[in-house]
């Protein structure tokens, strides 16, 4: 049989109208989407009423899991009462007021201003302006440039897809812009020289740094923008002394640290911030994801008073700053994300990320011994299992994301969903997820292992 006359009707709709983001089109035109109908807790459930576990939160994002009442009820009462206003020309609304207040005082350093965005992606693009409208005011007409790692990941804008380091979100594109420069990607089982301990790759990496901003000339870098700790790059730690090392390099040049926490904020790591885990003192910081369990589109980027300060002066003389999104710090988005943090903090949820994180880590430690597995890492409630094709040398298998993409697809025939980059698979439930789950996750991974090294082999 044909077999798009297999595919629903709502299935075959989407394959003649639908552009899908990270998507190969082609095989899209074969084989249809997965048409995801409702959610429930870390579950999430197709229109043929298959349950999935979301062993990815969704897009490492929906913390509270799939149908939080409150939220719901956070959404609707704000819809009733102002569907919608906006922040330009000096209005405001209470939620977008109490929000901004709020993650000033959560940021783990001080911070002045909150601006919203409705994207990460929107946020860096955001930081990038800002910081080079705060240079222009300072007189530092040269001081533009940013530095990045290969691996991070800071979203598709075409100045954000600058930033990332990903091949994927470059090829094609014309991207990198001019003035984004990258340096190596701190993954120590990758990229340590032999012998090397995580703290030597550290230094080196620190070096390699220096080296890059005296290159280009310190009068010329604006800053260093990294995740705390890499996420779609592929769930990559950084070796001990790292952050240390490389804020160290960033204040000797005079270099601002902007710190995406996108992925890491609201308790990924084990601790509400990836600041905090990794001892960074950042310059700015964007969160989104976790901020509104993606109820609601919604990022912020929180910047100190070193940057605030020469754009206020600067929006002054110029008589606005002449930068905004219509639905940025939008009613509904900003009534979810109090709620949602409220809900975080009320629920000890960072707490027990931390607890599950270690479940969850000692559960994926017990494959590291599997012949087909290189690494096992992570931190918090985030972690990666990275195949290789030969354990000793650790040598990747001649196509990369072959095995990966097999693997995940066995997990999601076993009811799991999960992400994998290249070959390496990623786990990042939501942080409501209970101790019997996380044994759940790492059962239905071993069932999906096991078929992967038959099918492998
Ligand atoms: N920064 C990080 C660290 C991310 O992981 C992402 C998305 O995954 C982004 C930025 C981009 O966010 P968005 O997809 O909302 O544009």
């Amino acid at each position: 049989m044909n077999q798009l006359a297999s595919l629903s009707s709502l299935a075959q709709k989407d394959i003649r109208h639908h552009l899908h983001p990270y998507t190969d089109a082609r095989l899209h035109e074969q084989q249809g989407p997965l048409v995801i109908e409702r959610g429930a807790g870390i579950y999430v459930y197709d229109d043929q009423g298959n349950e999935y576990i979301e062993a990815m939160s969704g897009l490492w994002s929906v913390a509270l899991g799939f149908n939080n009442q409150r939220l719901i009820q956070a959404a609707e009462r704000q819809l009733r009462s102002l569907p919608f206003y906006h922040l330009f020309s000096h209005k405001a609304h209470a939620p977008s007021i109490e929000l901004a207040e709020k993650l000033i005082e959560m940021a783990p350093v001080p911070m002045s201003k909150v601006f919203f965005t409705n994207s990460g992606s929107e946020a860096n693009d955001t930081v990038i302006k800002l910081i080079w409208y705060r240079n222009n005011a300072l007189g530092l007409n040269q001081k533009k440039k940013f530095i990045s790692r290969l691996n991070g990941y800071h979203g598709i804008t075409l100045a954000s897809a600058s930033l990332t380091g990903l091949p994927a979100n470059q090829r094609g594109f014309d991207v990198p812009l001019p003035g984004f420069v990258h340096v190596g990607c701190p993954h120590h089982y990758r990229h340590a020289l032999p012998g090397e301990t995580e703290e030597q790759f550290a230094g080196r990496l620190a070096d390699e740094l220096e080296q890059t901003i005296l290159r280009e000339g310190p009068e010329t870098v604006a800053a260093f923008y990294a995740e705390p700790l890499m996420g779609a790059g592929g769930v990559i730690v950084p070796p001990r002394g790292y952050w240390e090392r490389v804020q160290a390099v960033c204040r000797k040049h005079d270099v601002l640290v902007v710190v995406d926490e996108v992925i890491c904020g609201f308790g990924r790591t084990g601790q509400m911030f990836g600041s905090q885990t990794f001892a960074i003192e950042p310059d700015v910081m964007v969160l989104s994801k976790q901020l509104s369990s993606s109820y609601q589109p919604i990022a912020a980027l929180l910047i100190n008073d070193s940057i605030y300060q020469p754009i206020a002066d600067q929006s002054h003389s110029f008589g606005a700053l002449g930068h905004g999104f219509t639905g940025g710090g939008h009613p509904v988005a900003t009534a979810v994300a109090l709620e949602n943090l409220r809900i975080i903090e009320e629920q000890h949820l960072v707490e027990q990320a931390a607890l599950m994180g270690q479940r969850l880590h000692a559960g994926l430690a017990g494959f590291s011994d599997h012949p087909l597995v290189g690494e096992v890492r992570g931190c918090g409630l985030i972690g990666a299992v990275e195949l290789v094709a030969d354990k000793a040398s650790k040598a990747p298998f001649e196509a990369v994301g072959r095995l990966g993409r097999y693997l995940a697809g066995r997990t999601q025939q076993y009811g799991m969903i999960n992400r994998n980059m290249g070959d390496a698979l990623a786990f990042c439930p939501p942080l409501i997820v209970q101790a019997a789950e996380i044994d759940m996750i790492l059962e239905r991974f071993a069932r999906a292992l096991d078929d992967t090294e038959r099918w492998f082999r």
